[in-house]
């Protein structure tokens, strides 16, 4: 008998009907034998709607409040899928992350989870039962609910088969698997049958938002076997694994995307040691994460400095920027967040030259002008102005030799 984690993202449970059709899934897989631990998203759409909601009451409301009102999404289907279960036949308990417990830190709305207590669904289990587990929300040391970040209910699966040392954590959602870039940008993408969790990692923090960044973290530290499939059709899906022995000798495995970002440039300050910090300082003091930074070659004895932010950080940042430049002498101080980051991955890339000059033609071809470049051992990353994210995917699509294969993700039309 094999213990398996099932996560069911917000598409998979946006609906009663879809809701019952996972309750369908988890049926057949008690009857073949397996033991289940579900976590389930909210309905799709819902942690936006409570977020507006309370975007309406306050710019700034309180952050437990927010988590207190954001894990809401994730009681309600609980409550719905363990209902379906019961209409089956099928025993099963549900809990919110407090119940479980799963503890965490008390940084709201980012949370991290420090411990989870594994006796109450482990009973659960040993009595025949489906524990079925609202994603995404915690229980700090004040007994007060937090919340793991956008997309965290990928977190809570990897976490959970960690803690119960579960056989595998499944993440069904609305594609059939990992795909060499976002499918719904290019259509011609191909699903990845392995990818390593260093370019998982790497795809994850580059923007592609198929598997929440921490929950590939987590599975790579606990070893945890990890895959992601449709919840809409039976298929192999993506195995997120430590082997790159066999996984096909493709220099890039995929293309990742960032809309979130936007950039900031302080031009026409002084070329002279610690003017990076002076810029840079208030904005890491304010706990502003910036991303890309590029120095141009000093000119006449003076330099630009242009980085990128976070959206949500960057009337902040500007305003910080200002504030340095000003002191600073610049020149201009300037922002734009019409801007767009694309990435390509592959930890085939450190053994093959070329790579990045490859990426420049294939843009260049397109007439793409590239505003700033970063790179790390396995990944290249370039900015480009956002009206170029579809053209630059493709041309980048297409010049990596990704298009080959035919398939295409299929819209769940059947649900
Ligand atoms: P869920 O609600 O199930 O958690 P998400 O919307 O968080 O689903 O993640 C699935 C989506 O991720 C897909 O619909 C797809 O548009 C997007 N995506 C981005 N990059 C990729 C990629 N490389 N492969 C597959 N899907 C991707
Ligand atoms: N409901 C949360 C979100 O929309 C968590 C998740 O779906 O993983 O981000
Ligand atoms: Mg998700």
């Amino acid at each position: 008998m094999a213990l398996i984690v099932h996560k069911y993202g917000g598409t998979s449970v946006g609906t009663v009907e879809r809701i019952g059709r996972v309750a369908d899934k988890i049926v057949a897989a008690r009857e073949n034998g397996d033991e289940i631990v579900v976590v389930v998203s909210a309905m799709s759409g819902e942690t936006d709607r409570l977020t507006a909601m309370a975007s309406e009451i306050s710019d700034n409301p309180p952050a437990h409040d927010v988590d207190v009102l954001l894990s809401t999404g994730e009681q309600v289907t609980i409550a719905l899928l363990a209902m379906a279960l019961h209409e089956r036949g099928c025993e099963a308990r549900s809990y919110t992350g407090a119940q479980v417990p799963i503890r965490t830190d008390n940084t709201y709305s980012k949370a991290r989870i420090r411990e989870i207590g594994p006796e109450r669904m482990r009973a659960d289990l040993d009595a025949g039962r489906v524990v079925v587990v609202a994603g995404f929300q915690g229980v700090d040391d004040d007994g007060r609910i937090t919340t793991l970040g956008r997309g965290g209910s990928d977190t809570t699966a990897v976490a959970l088969a960690a803690a119960l040392k579960a056989d595998e954590c499944h993440i069904y959602t609305d594609v059939d698997g990992v795909y060499t870039t976002d499918p719904r940008i290019e259509p011609k993408a191909k699903r990845l049958e392995k990818i390593t969790f260093e370019e998982m990692l790497e795809m994850a923090s580059l923007g592609s938002k198929v598997l929440q960044i921490r929950a590939v973290e987590f599975a790579g530290k606990y070893n945890v076997p990890l895959r992601v499939l449709s919840t809409f059709e039976d298929g192999p899906g993506t195995l997120i694994t430590y082997e790159d022995g066999d996984v096909e000798e493709a220099v890039i495995s995929g293309i990742a995307l960032n809309k979130d970002e936007a950039q900031i440039t302080v031009a026409g300050i002084p070329d002279k040691p610690g003017v990076a910090f002076r810029v840079l300082g208030p904005i890491a003091d304010a706990n502003i994460e910036v991303d890309v930074i590029v120095q141009n070659v000093s000119r006449d004895g003076s330099t630009d400095l242009t980085f990128t932010v976070h959206h949500r950080d960057y009337d902040q940042a500007l305003a910080l920027a200002r504030k340095s430049g000003e002191e600073l002498g610049a020149r201009e101080v300037a922002g734009n967040t019409d801007i767009v980051k694309i990435s390509i991955v592959g930890v085939g890339m450190h053994s093959h030259a070329g790579v990045a000059s490859r990426m420049f033609e294939a843009l260049s071809r397109e007439g793409i002008n590239i505003l700033m470049i970063s790179t790390s051992e396995i990944k290249v990353s370039v900015v480009v102005q956002a009206r170029y994210m579809e053209l630059g995917v493709r041309a980048l699509h297409e010049a990596f030799g990704l298009d080959t294969g035919p398939v295409t993700p299929d819209e769940p039309e059947s649900w």
